[in-house]
């Protein structure tokens, strides 16, 4: 079996506890406007074009089977998105650097392997492996086998959510699974939808069970300027029942907006600003005003 990732990261301290490895999945069924890994909704491979770097030789032109790469009326390379079908055959040619490839099939083994490697940095700062995304549940049976795997090593395993999938997902992988990363994007049902596609009484049901379940959960609150920045009191609201050990404040950045370009995807909130360290504070100190433990990330 194969899994469809885009990116190892190792040495990671930002996804759970300790030094981990976080393990980002490909294919995601949310769209949020403000996602800073573009390149995680879809599950197929994409091409990043940077054209700064194009020295114009031409070659990938000639090898890509689809006529993709074009000139358009100024004589500018262009590649037409509709006829690119991921193959990665052109990022092959480009000696310049100008074409990436963004997205790997690997096999259980193959990640086992990898995540391993760092095993002793796991031991020593009582960190583990986080699988992220994209939605890590679309890819449900390999997760599970790599949980598994995980848990027979005696790995720390965390799974990094946005929740929006059935509960009898969640059932699966609850027995090789510590700790769950469970975003909450917007307490508004409709508001949530304008974010990010679809609403969000199914993401709030299975927060509610995992809760009930008794199982280690950290919410992650994206913070952004404009879109849900006035839904913090009512995700404390919705927090405050729930046994959770802590709420995370993730202030929007703008690290991947060369990305939007690269790949060839409009970026919504191109002009959003990051927020001003007191906003985000006083984010934290909402949540905490409703007895929440709180921090900023
Ligand atoms: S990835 Fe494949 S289909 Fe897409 S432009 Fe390159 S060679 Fe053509
Ligand atoms: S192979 Fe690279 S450098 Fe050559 S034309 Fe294509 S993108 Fe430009």
């Amino acid at each position: 079996m194969e899994g469809s990732l885009f990116n190892i990261q190792r040495f990671s301290i930002h996804d759970g506890p300790g030094i981990r490895t976080t393990v980002f999945f490909k294919g995601c069924n949310l769209n949020c406007k403000w996602c800073h890994n573009p390149e995680s909704i879809k599950k197929k491979n994409q091409l990043e074009f940077y054209p700064e770097k194009c020295i114009g030789c031409g070659a990938c032109f000639q090898v890509c089977l689809y006529g993709a790469h074009y000139l358009n009326g100024e004589g500018d390379h262009r590649i037409d998105r509709s006829k690119c079908t991921g193959c990665l055959l052109c990022t092959k040619t480009c000696y310049a650097n100008a074409l990436i490839g963004v997205g790997q099939k690997v096999t259980v083994p193959y990640l086992l392997k990898s995540i391993l490697e760092d095993k002793l940095y796991y031991e020593n700062s009582n960190g583990g492996v986080t699988f992220s995304g994209g939605e890590v549940m679309l890819q449900l049976e390999f997760l599970i086998e790599i949980l598994t795997k995980c848990r027979d090593f005696g790995i720390h395993t965390a799974v990094d959510t946005a929740g929006c999938v059935p509960w009898s997902y969640f059932e699966q992988i609850l027995p090789m699974t510590d700790l769950f990363l469970y975003d909450v994007k917007a307490a508004d049902s409709k508001r949530h939808k304008l974010l990010t596609g679809v609403e969000n009484h199914l993401i709030l049901e299975n927060l509610r069970r995992l809760s009930e379940e008794g199982k280690d959960i950290i919410v992650r609150i994206p913070f952004i300027p404009g879109q849900n920045d006035d839904q913090i009191s009512e995700i404390a609201e919705l927090l405050k029942p729930l046994r959770i050990i802590k709420a995370e404040v993730m202030p929007y950045h703008k690290l991947g907006n060369s990305k939007y370009a690269a790949l060839g995807i409009e970026n919504k909130l191109l002009h959003t600003e990051t927020p001003a360290e007191e906003m985000v504070q006083e984010a934290v100190e909402i949540l905490r005003s409703y007895g929440i433990k709180a921090d900023k990330t």
